[in-house]
């Protein structure tokens, strides 16, 4: 999965130009800079890569998300509608703009179920926020046509599906605006990094300026900027754009190896009737970073988890029900809103019905399912290997189930 396991002489050339001329920052210094303009060159790759017509890269996925909300102008009182499973950024962006975000059950595709998207909808309702998890996309036609029916603004939390597609269209060119991060464990990585993508000239305007100080990057030096509104530092390096444009070539590649890996390891799990795997709205579209699957029960999923590790596949299984960082049956700080400065009083009317708000529904479909992270470095033998001591796993604990009853 991540591009990290990939690194070679390309991001270490890429890094040299910006070292040699000694330039880090991505503005200004033309003369000194040599030519060189890695952030800029990065963001063009990604507008052309993924099909897009503006790209603002940012300092991490997490500003990233920060900056399109204020380009979409979500602010105090707007509610944003996002799924239960997800990464803790998502929130933290939402609350970071002084809205409030209104988590929903998820389904089997493990992101937005579009009938608890409806149930939730409020005269404050402002933005469906999607997040594609592990790879895959939310069914975006259905969630589009509910922003279309109600005025809603689709930002898409395309962090973790970098090369996913929906018909044919890049995860993250499809709403509004979408986000792409760039940190260490992603499927490209910058070490820190993110993007905000856009067709919307306006909106890309506005993240433009956000990231830099409200600076309207129209004066004849930094100097002679004018500032039209207030911003804030989510500005990236050229050392880290650097890595993101070596990264973003290979990318092809990292999916090409994803889908091999991911096909392999599916083909052998399918030969197992208890397991049924995560709904994909566009199958073709998945970019195959995890392969997602399902067990029968919770009993069974937590012994098989349990047999996977005692096998050593450790890594490549995550159990999302008991995880800290990504689904909201573990966000006590979220819960009791435990934040440094005060909430203001719409956020903390919003968290404190977290605390009684029933997640039954995405509770199911959680506690049975597990993620396996696919590797980019894992040969054929290595994946067939994994495969046999997974089926195993699942099997013994199947049979174990049986005598049991
Ligand atoms: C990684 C991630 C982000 C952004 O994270 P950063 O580490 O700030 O780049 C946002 N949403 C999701 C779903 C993510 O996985």
């Amino acid at each position: 999965m991540p591009g990290f396991e990939f690194f070679g002489d390309e991001e270490r050339k890429e890094l040299n130009d910006v070292l040699e001329t000694g330039i880090l920052m991505r503005y200004g210094f033309d003369g000194p800079r040599k030519g060189h303009w890695k952030a800029k060159e990065l963001e063009t790759a990604i507008t052309e890569t993924f099909g897009c017509t503006y790209a603002q890269l940012t300092s991490s996925g997490t500003a990233a998300l920060t900056t399109a909300m204020n380009a979409l102008n979500i602010g105090y009182g707007d509610e944003v509608i996002m799924p239960s499973f997800t990464f803790v950024a998502s929130f933290e962006a939402v609350l970071s703009v002084g809205a409030v975000p209104v988590l929903v059950d998820v389904d089997e595709s493990l992101t937005l179920n579009p009938d608890a998207v409806r149930k939730a909808i409020t005269s404050k309702t402002k933005c469906l926020m999607p997040v594609h998890m592990c790879g895959s996309m939310a069914d975006l036609d259905a969630l589009k046509a509910i922003c279309k029916e109600h005025d809603l603004i689709l930002l898409e939390d395309a962090c973790q599906s970098i090369g996913g597609t929906y018909k044919g269209k890049a995860l993250g060119t499809i709403g509004d605006a979408g986000t792409f991060s760039f940190d260490f464990v992603k499927t490209i990585t910058c070490g820190e990094g993110g993007v905000v993508m856009t067709n919307n000239k306006d909106v890309y305007t506005k993240c433009d300026g956000y990231t830099d100080h409200g600076h309207d990057h129209l004066g004849v030096d930094r100097g002679a900027d004018l500032h039209p509104f207030i911003g804030y530092n989510y500005r990236i390096s050229e050392l880290h754009a650097a890595v993101g444009l070596a990264q973003i070539r290979k990318l092809p590649k990292f999916l090409e190896i994803q889908k091999k890996n991911h096909t392999q390891l599916k083909n052998m799990l399918q030969q197992v009737t208890e397991v049924s795997f995560r709904v994909i709205p566009d199958e073709s579209g998945d970019s195959r970073t995890f392969l997602s699957w399902f067990l029968p029960t919770e009993e069974l999923t937590r012994a098989a988890v349990a047999e996977m590790k005692a096998q050593g596949i450790l890594a490549g299984n995550f159990y999302w029900f008991d995880n800290n960082w990504h689904y909201i049956r573990k966000w006590d700080h979220l819960k009791n809103s435990t934040a440094l400065n005060r909430l203001n009083p719409l956020q903390e009317e919003a968290l404190l019905k977290l605390r009684t708000t029933d997640f039954s529904v995405s509770d199911a479909i959680m506690s049975r399912c597990i993620s396996t992270a696919i590797g980019l470095t894992w040969t054929e033998e290595q994946t067939k290997e994994k495969g046999e001591k997974m089926v195993a796993a699942i099997k013994k604990v199947l049979s174990a189930a049986v005598v049991g009853a």
